[in-house]
């Protein structure tokens, strides 16, 4: 078993300078008629320049939006989006064009997006260039160096309708890193090839990080994802609520014997937003049958959240202090009935 006190280095690159993106109380409201949804709701996210990392979440959760308002594709309705040192709210739409054609590269989930099925591999990945006025010798090189680089050498002559789906998200891959952009998102890139081909995806945008120093944000369903990327950020109604960052620890039961190994392990971290809000995780919610609101005690140096307990049964003692927690009136805690109650989540 892999431990966790004997912290190795870091599987993430080292944070010296300022994140490379920092998302702060994003806002997205979709209006639709006279209906609104609220894609965003405070979304909060710094990423490293040079990370890789995966976005997780359910359908609906709001990480299109994200990744359309990260690559200037859509604008948030409230909050700040850094990238690269640059507002992408105060950018005109001239300065946001420019953005997106040299900062940011997508990879899409349907190829057809991001493909054109009678051009070549080659030719393919040469039209960003083409569009960005900049075709030439060394742009062919760049593109036959990126087609490579996924693993294409050999077949970049093929038509994109000669090669298969994983291959095809192959060359998406690389027309995402035809203007070799600082940003690459790629939303749900393994959302139509089968598992074995996703792990190659996954692996190819790790070896294209490797080499290039590309960040890197890869929106998936696929768990497994974990190994393969610095960091997980789950995303929950809009809002970052847990993340995963993988760490090297040394596997203490084969120190013991006189060996040296190492394995990797997951940190999970919930997400402590600016206002010193967190979500717990729904199901400690529903084991515990909280609704609405907690007690929060701080009990030898730990702050111990549990249910507000019914009216009439005595509030449990815990192990340590009491002294800190906010005295209920005379009549006991309040219950939490659905008019005292938040948005229940
Ligand atoms: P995800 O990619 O995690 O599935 P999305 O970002 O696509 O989630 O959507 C988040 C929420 O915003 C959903 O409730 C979705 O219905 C809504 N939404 C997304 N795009 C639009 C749009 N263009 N117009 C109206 N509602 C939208
Ligand atoms: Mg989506």
């Amino acid at each position: 078993m892999v431990t966790e006190t004997q912290t190795g280095p870091s599987a993430a690159p080292a944070r010296t300078e300022d994140p490379f993106i920092i998302c702060e109380n994003l806002v997205k409201i979709y209006k639709v008629a006279d209906l609104e949804a609220v894609a965003l709701q405070g979304l909060d996210l710094q990423v490293a320049k040079g990370e890789l990392l995966a976005i997780i979440g359910n359908s609906g959760s709001g990480k299109t939006t994200l990744m359309n308002i990260l690559g200037g594709l859509d604008r948030p309705s409230a909050g700040r989006v850094i990238v690269g040192g640059r507002d992408l709210l105060k950018m005109s739409e001239l300065q946001l064009v420019q953005y997106k054609r040299d900062s940011v590269g997508f990879v899409w989930q349907q190829t057809s997006r991001n493909l054109i099925p009678y051009l070549t591999a080659l030719e393919n990945v040469e039209l960003p260039t083409v569009i960005a006025g900049r075709a030439g010798r060394k742009s062919r090189a760049w593109a036959e160096e990126m087609l490579t680089a996924v693993g294409l050498g050999k077949r970049m002559r093929h038509k994109l309708s000669e090669l298969s789906g994983g291959e095809q998200q192959r060359v998406a891959i690389a027309i995402g890193m035809a203007n070799n952009p600082p940003l690459l998102l790629a939303d749900e890139p393994t959302g139509s090839v089968d598992n074995r081909t996703a792990q190659t995806i996954f692996d190819i945008f790790h070896q294209v990080r490797n080499t290039y120093g590309t960040t890197i944000i890869i929106v998936t369903h696929d768990r497994k994802v974990m190994s393969k990327v610095d960091r997980v950020v789950a995303i929950r109604d809009g809002k970052t609520s847990t993340e995963m960052v993988r760490r090297i620890a040394f596997n203490l039961a084969d120190f013991a014997e006189g060996n040296i190994t190492l394995g990797e392990t997951h940190d999970e971290y919930v997400v402590l937003d600016a206002a010193g809000r967190l979500q717990i995780p729904r199901e400690y919610l529903e084991r515990l049958g909280i609704k609405g609101k907690v007690l929060v005690d701080m009990v030898d140096g730990e702050i111990v959240i549990r249910p507000v307990p019914d009216v009439g049964t005595p509030l449990p003692n815990g192990s340590g202090s009491t002294s800190d927690r906010p005295r209920p009136g005379p009549s006991g805690p309040a219950p939490s009935g659905p008019g005292q109650s938040e948005k229940g989540r």
